[in-house]
């Protein structure tokens, strides 16, 4: 891993980028301390309270004005520290997630983007007097599951921002992405129940329409592009073998690289819900909920980026070609953003796994973690610096997305 205080950053503002390296180190215990402590207390979507209430304690006693629980949302942070040069200036935007993944714990390694999140706001914080506009923190729940960064945006706690700049955790190192379009449904079946032996066929069988469904599920499969994804749970399937089951659920997620790709999958899947519950003689309900859309990357921001990795000797592996997808693409529709991943463990330990749940609290994913941090502070002063290379990321902006629609 690269030594943060024996490197010399990268040019433009080598010298007020180094003492942001410095800024990091010096707050390493707390930044370490804070990924494990999340780390060792998973807390799912929504219910991510013992971690943001650590992190709003920690922005407060580095003087960000705190606003907690911000919007509607119990569990998300909107902190600001103004610059002290000028009331005028870029409003840049450092995120952080936390939420973790039920049954598994911190797979997706959030605990490490809360505390570089910190630790680019605390390191930012140190050189605010020097700085234009504002450092604007947003702790943002519930990536996993809910999308809370769309319930923040929906909610106005993005308006303003001329950035947003998060780090993710993975197996390797990649500058842009390319999530996929994707939303959860929940699938319900209501059936009619009667004994499973004496009288059958006074049922209707709720898990018997489960099983079609998935069965429909695999057979679509050879007919969806290689981009797409969709893959469920069964939540209930019935109480008793002895009883036919009347009521059964699933929880699905459906994925395709593009927002019109996604809305066939949708009508697709739809349908064979219905065509379940018509030959099963159920009824079932279908509703969507945590919409995530496909990420808009800014080359200018991306650029940025890249050249401070540089300078640290980490090597952009190019666009990542494992899509998930991430409620942060709904973001990169509002104003430039970047989402790099940073490597925390070896290649191959796939994401979402206990491997790389364990991997996100090893001496590995605690420097990567730091290195983050700086890397995401060290880019928001290369905004704070240049309103030139603002107004290129939102002239970036406005050509991808002109005359297109985030869903
Ligand atoms: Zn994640
Ligand atoms: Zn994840």
């Amino acid at each position: 891993m690269p030594d943060l205080l024996a490197t010399t950053p990268a040019e433009p503002g080598a010298e007020v980028k180094a003492r942001l390296a410095a800024a990091v180190e010096s707050a390493r215990s707390e930044i370490i301390d804070l990924s494990h402590r999340i780390h060792a207390n998973p807390e799912a979507a929504f219910e991510e309270f013992q971690a943001s209430a650590w992190i709003a304690d920690r922005l407060r006693a580095h003087g960000f004005e705190v606003e907690y629980p911000a919007g509607g949302l119990a569990t998300a942070i909107r902190a600001v520290k103004r610059g002290g040069r000028a009331t005028e200036g870029p409003r840049i935007g450092i995120l952080a997630e936390y939420d973790a993944l039920p049954g598994l714990g911190h797979g997706c390694g959030h605990n490490t983007m809360a505390a570089s999140g910190l630790g680019a706001a605390i390191a930012l914080a140190t050189i605010a007097d020097e700085l234009p506009g504002a450092i604007v923190f947003l702790g943002t729940p519930a990536e996993e599951h809910g999308s809370g960064k769309q319930i923040m945006i929906d909610q106005g706690l993005f308006e303003g921002l001329d950035a947003a700049l998060l780090f993710h955790p993975c197996d390797r190192n990649h500058v842009e992405s390319h999530p996929l379009a994707s939303e959860d449904v929940d699938v319900v079946f209501t059936g009619l129940q009667a004994h499973a032996s004496s009288d059958p066929w006074m049922g209707k069988n709720a898990l018997d329409a489960l099983i079609m469904l998935f069965t429909s599920v695999g057979l679509w499969r050879q007919q969806l592009r290689p981009t797409s994804r969709v893959h469920g749970i069964i939540r209930e399937g019935g109480t008793a073998a002895n009883i036919i089951p009347d009521r059964t659920s699933a929880w699905f997620m459906i994925r395709a690289e593009d927002p019109e790709g996604y809305g066939k999958m949708r009508r697709a899947f739809e349908a064979m819900c219905e065509a379940a519950a018509m030959a099963t003689g159920t009824t079932v309900d279908v509703s969507f909920s945590g919409w995530a859309t496909t990420m808009v990357n800014n080359p200018v921001l991306a650029e940025r980026f890249r050249a401070n990795m540089g300078a640290y000797g980490i090597t952009d592996m190019g666009d990542d070609p494992n899509s998930g997808s991430t409620d942060m693409a709904n973001v990169s529709w509002v104003c430039p953003a970047i989402h790099p991943d940073l490597a925390i463990c070896d290649e191959g330990v796939p994401g979402h796994s206990t491997a790389f749940r364990d991997a996100a609290a090893t001496p590995r994913a605690d420097e990567t973690t730091l290195l983050a941090a700086t890397l995401v502070a060290q880019t928001a002063y290369d905004l704070f610096a240049d309103p030139v290379l603002v107004e290129a990321a939102w002239a970036s902006f406005r050509s991808a997305t002109e005359g297109r629609t985030a869903r």
